[in-house]
């Protein structure tokens, strides 16, 4: 008994310093009182949602043509901790998956995914969309985002999606082991462009990089997500004076 009470309690240690930020500010959500469009006046720490200038997502429709550099993706296998906090299912990372872009180098922390797509191109979104969050030794945050249509399964995230917790679950599956880059398209072409984590508290100074090539999932995967989740996508922000790169 003493054994297990121990465990419970290794648990809730874990579940409360991991919510905490989140308890400490106000919930939100995506539609009605809390939707997107009140994040900014929901709690003094979302304000830059609502006052922002370089907010994401956003509709690429015009793009300059620029010699950006390669993405070289350094991803592996891994052993995922895959956490349905309500507003996503994410998939939290240990070190080693690494993202290297110019002179930057970036961390791969976790990947979550949005339907439909919170990013639209010329006008349109897609199914869905998966987001790489990383993070380089300055702290400053680079996202790849990966559309999603519908197609054949995705091998890569098929033992994911088998595996899809209810909200509130964080899950570890034994032997476990996702192939991350065959999650990514072959083709690594891309839009550039600053802006903003795209839920609450909607920081700026997020290194954006949107792949041109889609990957596919089946319906009935992203079906599961969308029965799980719900419709997570922010709307489209404005773009001010922003200029959307992209690779040639
Ligand atoms: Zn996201």
């Amino acid at each position: 008994m003493a054994f297990h009470t121990r465990l419970r309690l290794i648990a809730l240690a874990a579940l409360l310093s991991s919510t905490l930020p989140a308890l400490a500010a106000a919930h939100w959500e995506y539609a009605g009182h809390q939707g997107a469009v009140h994040w900014g006046e929901l709690d003094a720490s979302f304000a830059e949602c609502a006052s922002g200038h370089q907010q994401s997502p956003i509709d690429i429709v015009a793009t300059e043509r620029s010699a950006l550099p390669a993405l070289n993706f350094r991803y592996g296998s891994a052993a995922p901790t895959i956490w349905n906090n309500g507003h996503t299912v994410q998939v939290n990372l240990p070190a080693g998956n690494t993202l290297e872009v110019g002179d930057q180098r970036y961390e791969l922390l976790q990947f979550h995914f949005h339907t439909p797509s919170e990013e639209h191109i010329r006008g349109k979104s897609s199914p869905m969309v998966a987001h790489f969050v990383h993070k380089n030794a300055a702290g400053e945050l680079g996202v790849v985002a990966v559309l999603i249509r519908v197609g054949r399964p995705n091998a890569a995230l098929e033992p994911l999606f088998r595996h899809l917790p209810r909200a509130g679950e964080r899950i570890i599956v034994d032997d476990l082991s996702l192939d991350l880059a065959g999650v990514l398209p072959k083709s690594l072409g891309y839009y550039d462009f600053s802006g903003s984590l795209t839920t609450p508290p909607c920081s700026e100074g997020v290194h954006w990089m949107v792949l041109k090539e889609p990957v596919t999932l089946s319906s009935r995967q992203i079906d599961a997500f969308r029965r799980l989740v719900g419709e997570n996508a922010r709307p489209v922000q404005p773009l001010n004076a922003r200029v959307i790169r992209e690779s040639e």
